[in-house]
């Protein structure tokens, strides 16, 4: 089934640029030029993305978001012209998934579509996931090793989750950055060591038998055995 974007950009060249981009690589694309009909559309149609330009007229881009946050949280990337950290900062505030400056490369917004579709699908799982004596449940967002409960924050959680998911194998923490935090190109891999740090001092510390063990060079594995560390 194809993924629907909505683009919102009142530049007609570029919204016609990106729409040919999108389709090409697979997506349903509908393009909205103002701020009140892209609302309209991102509330009402059956998006699975919004890519919002900031400077829109009618109402700004800003504005569209807060209103489409009010009722729906669907995954958007805002486009903005203006390489201002408040600017940024204020679009994920109000709670932009991601953005991008322009001029970007169609590449990075594929990517930064690609790893925020990603995200999006993460919450939906249901059920529980089991590693050693380490069980998720999905329905009540506990995670218990040995039985006894542990308290992680939610970044913790995703952390644990992917590393879970992907247990026995190495990865690298650039691969964990994209997964848990969702970068693609850029953002300092010493988060996933302070994480890890963490999670290690919830998850293995109080054990006996340590889990997350540490590839020299590389990253991290969870396994069960292992002479590293
Ligand atoms: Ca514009």
């Amino acid at each position: 089934m194809k993924e629907k974007v909505l683009i919102v950009e009142d530049e007609r060249q570029i919204a016609r640029f990106l729409q040919l981009e999108f389709e090409h690589e697979g997506y349903e694309v509908k393009i909205a030029y103002d701020g009140v009909s892209g609302l309209k559309e991102a509330l009402e149609g059956d998006y699975d993305i919004v890519l919002l330009d900031v400077m829109l007229p009618v109402i700004d881009g800003y504005e569209v978001l807060e209103k489409i946050r009010e009722k729906s949280d669907i995954p958007v990337i805002m486009l903005t012209a203006k390489d201002q950290v408040k600017d940024k900062v204020k679009g994920l505030d109000i709670g932009a998934d991601d953005y991008v400056t322009k001029p970007f490369s169609i590449e990075e917004l594929f990517a930064r579509v690609r790893a925020a579709l990603r995200k999006k699908n993460l919450p939906s799982k249901r059920g529980v996931l089991k590693f050693a004596d380490v069980v998720i449940d999905f329905n009540t967002y506990e995670v218990r090793r040995q039985g006894i409960k542990i308290d992680l924050t939610k970044k913790e959680f995703d952390l644990l989750e992917f590393l879970m998911r992907n247990a026995g194998i190495a990865l690298s923490r650039e691969r964990i950055l994209q997964a848990v935090w969702g970068y693609e190109y850029y953002g300092d891999t010493n988060v996933v060591d302070v994480y890890i740090r963490f999670l290690r001092s919830k998850i293995d510390d109080p054990f006996d038998k340590k889990l997350i063990h540490t590839i020299r060079g590389v990253g991290y594995i969870l396994r069960v055995d292992g002479n590293e560390d």
